[in-house]
């Protein structure tokens, strides 16, 4: 059906490719391509069957991807390489009138800020070009995206409060690490709360607003309410939201390493002289800290992510939860990656088949929540993510 290149060789790419090699009827020829080939080389060994096709890029560097997109002409270019690429993997797709899948919005290096902004600018371009871009379709932003727009299509007249909730109840027997690329992590988790209220964005302290929270099957679990990214393409794509939050649980002991690591200026984004060499804090950090992508040997228990939305059908109030549980050890035995790596590679392979498929095919920038949902929802539990509803229950918020 189609050429796919997939860039970035993580946790994440590592999924991605994993689950596009299980399905060569849609998948017809796969390419790795990341800053360091021998990882790429490594996991299409570990896929086997010459699936998997390979090269170095440097996807900070237009021209080079630009060559490569020229030589393997793919139908699509996914990007799960880090939100700095981006921009950069976007112009590429423009020259190249190649159409684009990414996970996370575009970050600048030197300012932690999320926001499509920048993205959103390249919508008359793409438009123009006639080409694709799919925003944000890992899990969240992503998955809970599709699960608003579901709700909204099927369960609502209108949809009115919003709250995602994400819960990672594994445990992987380290002090501390961070479940994907920690440089990004830490900056998205320390960044000051946000959240929707009444047409205005209310900012908190970090962690300021917490609450214990019930997930199915696991239990209560205090979790803090955080600025996340898809928070600003809802409102502005389901205008009846009178209120959206995103709730994510930590435990006590990463939030006391996290505040050391805070404290003592390790998680800063600025470079600092050390030896005569300019080094950011964070990025040294990254390279002390354990690889998310080892975690996944030891990894025991479940993440659970949702959305608990109120509003209103037939004239009457309703509640709905639509929510996932993924095991650790299950997605580890399938693909060799913990729960948070293949909770967002499964949808952005999703996200690649929609696109192939004609599903979610027309030309401009596009957030998930903009295309048809039913389709993404019924690969979901074909693919290891199946998801459950709760009608008219206490959502507890
Ligand atoms: P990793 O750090 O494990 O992997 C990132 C990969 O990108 C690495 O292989 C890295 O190369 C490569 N890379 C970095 N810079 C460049 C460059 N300039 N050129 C080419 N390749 C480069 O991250 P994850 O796999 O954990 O995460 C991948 C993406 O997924 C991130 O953008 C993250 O924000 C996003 N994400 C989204 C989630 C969602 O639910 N929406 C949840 C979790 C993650 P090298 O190996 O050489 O370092």
């Amino acid at each position: 059906m189609g050429k796919v290149l997939v860039i970035g060789a993580g946790g994440v790419g590592t999924v991605v490719v994993h689950k596009m090699a299980s399905l060569p009827e849609v998948f017809t020829d796969i390419m790795l391509a990341s800053r360091t080939k021998s990882k790429c080389d490594a996991i299409a060994r570990k896929i086997g069957g010459d699936r998997v096709k390979t090269a170095q890029v440097d996807a900070d560097n237009v021209p080079q991807l630009v060559a490569l997109i020229r030589t393997f002409k793919p139908d699509i270019v996914v990007n799960v390489a880090l939100p700095y690429q981006d921009l950069t993997i976007m112009d590429a797709c423009l020259e190249t009138e190649t159409s684009y899948l990414d996970t996370a919005n575009y970050e600048p290096r030197d300012e932690a800020r999320f926001e499509y902004k920048w993205q959103w600018a390249y919508r008359e371009r793409f438009r123009d070009a006639g080409i694709t871009a799919i925003l944000g379709c890992g899990f969240d932003p992503g998955v809970t995206s599709v699960f608003t727009a579901y709700a909204a299509k099927h369960h609502f007249d209108e949809i009115h409060y919003l709250d995602i909730v994400d819960c990672n109840a594994g445990e992987h027997g380290k002090a501390f690490a961070t479940n994907f690329n920690p440089e990004i992590n830490i900056r998205e988790v320390t960044q000051k709360g946000k959240y929707f209220e009444n047409g205005q964005w209310i900012e908190t302290e970090p962690h300021e607003i917490h609450k214990p929270l019930t997930y199915p099957g696991i239990g209560p679990k205090e979790s803090y309410l955080i600025y996340h990214e898809e928070l600003e393409s809802l409102v502005k794509n389901f205008p009846t939201l009178k209120r959206a939050r995103f709730w994510m649980t930590f435990g006590q002991e990463y939030l006391t390493h996290l505040r050391v690591i805070q404290n003592i200026g390790m998680a800063g984004i600025d470079p600092i002289l050390y030896e005569g060499h300019e080094i950011v804090p964070i990025q040294f950090l990254k390279a002390v800290l354990p690889n998310p992508g080892d975690l996944g040997k030891d990894y025991k228990g479940w993440t659970s992510i949702g959305c608990r939305i109120r509003g209103v059908k037939g004239g009457k109030e309703k509640t709905y939860y639509i929510y996932n549980n993924c095991s650790h050890e299950v997605a580890y035995a399938e693909t060799g990656t913990q729960a948070v790596s293949y909770t967002t590679g499964v949808p952005a392979m999703i996200g690649a088949m929609m696109y192939l498929k004609k599903l979610w095919k027309k030309p401009g920038v596009f957030n998930v929540e903009e295309f048809d949902p039913d389709p993404f929802m019924d690969a979901l539990n074909q693919h290891g993510l199946p998801w459950n509803e709760i009608h008219d229950a206490d959502l507890e918020l």
